[in-house]
């Protein structure tokens, strides 16, 4: 998912909208924006795009300047209008509204807790959970939210408005990115800066694993909720979910990207006669692939950038029949070729499979495929959807039996240890890879 706040800057609504725009490639299932003029909040959301949710009337009939947003991408909590951000309080005093991107970890136990205390839930997901935790704290709005900030375990990047202040809080182990920026006399929140430079904003600030940061009374205040320990970023977003263009923890993501692809060739003594990378997600890999290997980098594939997540796939038999609408190859630059073709990762297999028939029928001689990240072996309870054990390729095979199943002429994968190092000093999550979490995991709300 992504957030994106507003805060004390006019037409915040209409702000929020370029940002969570700018943020549409962290999820494409639902949008949202509330905005407040005081005590009252207004919201409006829906499934879809965020150009489709609003149109220029509808952001004009949300006046205020102080705003939160949020595009979905669906994990836990199914796919039903109640779990559409942002979640909505109305209160005899004021609103309060919450937009969340990760996962919680205790929401089961979070859960029962409330229920058992009265509390009635409209959706199922976790967001919801904190949202009630919020109300029920005592104190003023920045006391609750820490309170609450302290009992939540997992991965959040949140945002509550209420009464013309934002709350942002990033959870301990800095899961996922968080940045801040100045905009005239106000500020902007978000998941990425890139949502920042298409406001024309080239400084930020990164909200600390730990750290809840106040946007009140038109200034910025900062405290740290819990003392900050080492951050544990997701190596995903690097890898595979974060836009080129941002900057997480001061490292480029596209550098990252390149610097993976770097090391790939390093390790690697493949001959080839071109260096191909999957849209759009891998391109940055493969050219520091080819930078460093010497072999040419081409483009050997086209993207269909309006196949989204709704678009009515064809069916088995139209595939067979070789009907392929999200990728194609471009068959006169790989025809005849031994072709290097870089994915950035690979979760159940499929995607690599496909892709590989694709330049074997368009000619490819030869496919060798490199990804840019290690092998997928743990399923992730942190909000990335990196789908459960048992449909995990990695979980199940070896590299040379995942080559077989994908049909490559050969494959590796990137070492822990070199995927560590692409990220310079940066301390990142790993848990997909090597099975060690840095929270504690729940099920069904006990401890494991
Ligand atoms: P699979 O191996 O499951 O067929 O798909 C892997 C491909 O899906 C990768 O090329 C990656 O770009 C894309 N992808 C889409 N969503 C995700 C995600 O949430 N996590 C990861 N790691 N890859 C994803
Ligand atoms: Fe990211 Fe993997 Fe950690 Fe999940 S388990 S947060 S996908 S690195
Ligand atoms: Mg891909």
């Amino acid at each position: 998912c992504g957030v994106f706040g507003a805060y004390h800057i006019q037409n915040a609504a209409a702000i929020t909208y370029y940002g969570l725009h700018t943020l549409q490639h962290r999820g494409q299932e639902a949008s949202g924006i509330a905005v407040g003029e005081g005590a009252k909040i207004q919201v409006r959301k829906g499934k879809g795009l965020t150009i489709d949710v609003f149109t220029r009337e509808k952001l004009e009939q949300m006046p205020g300047k102080v705003a939160v947003g949020h595009v979905r991408y669906s994990t836990a909590g199914g796919q039903e209008n109640a779990n559409i951000q942002p979640i909505v309080a109305r209160g005899r005093v004021h609103d309060v509204a919450i937009v969340h991107n990760g996962q919680i970890v205790n929401e089961k136990e979070l859960r029962i807790e409330l229920e058992e205390a009265g509390c009635i839930f409209q959706g199922t997901s976790d967001s919801e959970i904190v949202l009630h935790m919020i109300q029920k704290e005592q104190g003023t709005m920045r006391e609750r939210v820490m309170k609450t900030a302290r009992k939540l375990v997992g991965a959040f990047s949140i945002l509550v408005l209420c009464e013309d202040a934002i709350y942002a809080i990033r959870d301990q182990k800095g899961l996922r990115p968080l940045s801040y920026a100045k905009m005239q006399d106000g500020y902007v929140i978000g998941s990425e800066t890139c949502a920042f430079e298409v406001l024309g904003l080239y400084t930020h600030t990164d909200v600390k694993p730990g750290e809840l940061v106040e946007f009140k009374d038109g200034i910025v205040r900062r405290f740290d909720y819990e003392p900050a320990g080492e951050t544990h970023l997701c190596a995903m977003e690097y890898i595979y979910f974060a836009r080129p263009d941002s900057v997480i923890e001061n490292l480029n993501v596209h550098r990252f990207r390149k610097e993976t692809g770097r090391l790939l060739a390093l390790r690697d003594d493949v001959e080839a006669d071109i260096v191909i990378g999957v849209p759009d997600s891998s391109l940055s890999a493969a050219i520091g692939y080819a930078e460093a290997s010497g072999i040419p980098f081409e483009t050997g594939l086209v993207k269909n950038r309006f196949v989204g997540r709704t678009f009515i796939q064809p069916t088995q038999a139209l595939r067979d029949r070789g009907v392929r609408m999200k990728l194609s190859a471009i068959g006169p630059i790989v025809a005849g070729k031994s072709v290097v073709m870089i994915d950035d990762s690979i979760v159940r297999g499929t995607t690599s499979r496909r892709i590989v028939r694709l330049l074997k029928d368009a000619g490819a001689r030869e496919v060798h495929v490199r990804i840019a990240s290690p092998v997928i072996t743990s399923p992730c309870f942190y909000g990335v959807d990196t789908s459960t054990k048992e449909e995990l390729i990695g979980a199940r095979m070896d590299e040379a039996a995942i080559c077989e199943a994908i049909e490559a002429d050969s494959l590796r994968f990137m070492s822990i240890d070199d995927l560590k190092a692409a990220a310079g000093g940066v301390g990142l999550c790993t848990a997909c890879f090597d099975g060690s979490y840095c929270t504690d995991l729940y099920s069904y709300g006990e401890k494991l």
